[in-house]
């Protein structure tokens, strides 16, 4: 066969995940914590006899639920299996010009992937040396634009006001904002999503719901983005979410309490863990999300990593020119963050000696 026939991509490499337990698992932004008591009761009390049937195609519970919690109407909701999935149908739905979509040169790594599985054609900008954002980068023609916010693996996040500049100054084109790790600081788009038609919130599960493994993600934008989105989605795949994970992400949006404590807990565990590092010597970003980016003063990042894993911690490193010299570390329980500043306070004062 010849293989100039085949769609050829250089695909994204998800962070690893161990089978051992033992492992303590900073890798993937994870939350260490369960899911919302009501989802386990959802599993424990279904009905297997549902299954038989094809679940529900417009998985009207979950957009209702979702619309609901949001103060948003069904019909500015859009549901995917996982947000990587919202993010791929969003990029083949929106950005379909000649022109070049940008986003930043160090963000979330599928965003190029998506660009070239679609020929999409894009341009990264770079960030400030601060690795903020700059919006006046962004007020040019172009063809779209996506950026996470806050901005992974930063962990940065971006003012309300500096994302309106960019959606308005846009009105063409549409601008997605990835709010993957909007709960654990950030300041949400949602305010704009009534006044701009151009913009797309798109959010996640996986992190501070606790539901990575159910593979749950939504947007939320204005009807005619969603209309438009849903369209291409029914020419793909019309059943994408199973209906266990339909009722899995009701009974999860329900329990805002738990929702609430979980994110807290975290953003203090975070707090605790950025002081610690500082401590020992690490320059790390100001984070809004559920992990931090930090470089060590002299010791270079891939000696930390392999230290670290071979302690069986594991976290992630990312070889781009600017960063790789950082560690991106999820935040754990507080058991699991002692544990992995007792591991480098070990390693770094042995090489102090
Ligand atoms: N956006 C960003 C910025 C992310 O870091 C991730 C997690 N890898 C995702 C989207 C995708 O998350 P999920 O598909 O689990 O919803």
């Amino acid at each position: 066969m010849n293989s100039d026939y085949i769609r050829k991509v250089t695909p994204y490499t998800p962070g690893e995940q161990p089978k051992d337990p033992g492992i303590i698992k900073l890798n993937t932004n994870e939350n260490p914590y369960p899911p919302a008591p009501g989802v386990e009761k959802v599993l424990h009390e279904y009905d297997t006899d549902i299954l038989r049937k094809y679940p529900d195609p417009t998985v009207g519970k979950l957009v209702h639920a979702i619309a609901d919690y949001h103060g948003v109407g069904d019909d500015q909701v859009f549901v995917g299996v996982g947000s990587d999935d919202v993010l791929s149908m969003a990029f083949l739905t929106f950005f379909n010009s000649d022109k070049p979509i940008l986003f930043p040169d160090i963000t979330y790594s599928f965003y190029d992937v998506w660009a070239d599985v679609y020929r999409i054609p894009y341009e990264t900008v770079p960030l400030r040396d601060d690795f903020t954002i700059d919006p006046e980068d962004y007020v040019r023609d172009c063809g779209g634009i996506i950026i996470a916010n806050p901005n992974a693996p930063t962990g940065i996040r971006m003012d309300l006001s500096c994302v309106e500049r960019i959606v308005s100054a846009n009105p063409e084109v549409c601008v997605i904002i990835d709010e993957a790790y909007i709960d654990f600081g950030g300041e949400s788009a949602l305010p704009l999503v009534s006044k701009y038609d151009n913009m797309l919130i798109i959010r996640t599960f996986s992190k501070s719901r606790s539901l990575a493994g159910s593979r749950i993600g939504y947007a939320i934008g204005d009807s005619s983005l969603i209309s438009y989105i849903n369209d291409v989605k029914y020419s793909v795949n019309s059943y994408t979410m199973d209906s266990i994970t339909i009722d899995l992400g009701v009974a999860s949006i329900e329990d805002d309490q738990y929702f609430r404590q979980c994110a807290d807990r975290v953003m203090s565990t975070r707090e605790w863990t950025v002081g610690q590092l500082r401590d020992l010597g690490f320059a790390v970003l100001p984070s809004s999300t559920n992990f931090v980016f930090a470089r060590h003063g002299y010791i270079p990042a891939m000696v930390l990593f392999e230290h670290l894993r071979e302690k069986r911690i594991y976290v992630r490193h990312f070889n781009g020119k600017r960063i790789y010299n950082y560690l991106r570390i999820s935040i754990g329980t507080e058991s699991d963050m002692e544990k992995l500043i007792e591991v480098l306070t070990q390693f770094i004062e042995r090489e102090r000696a």
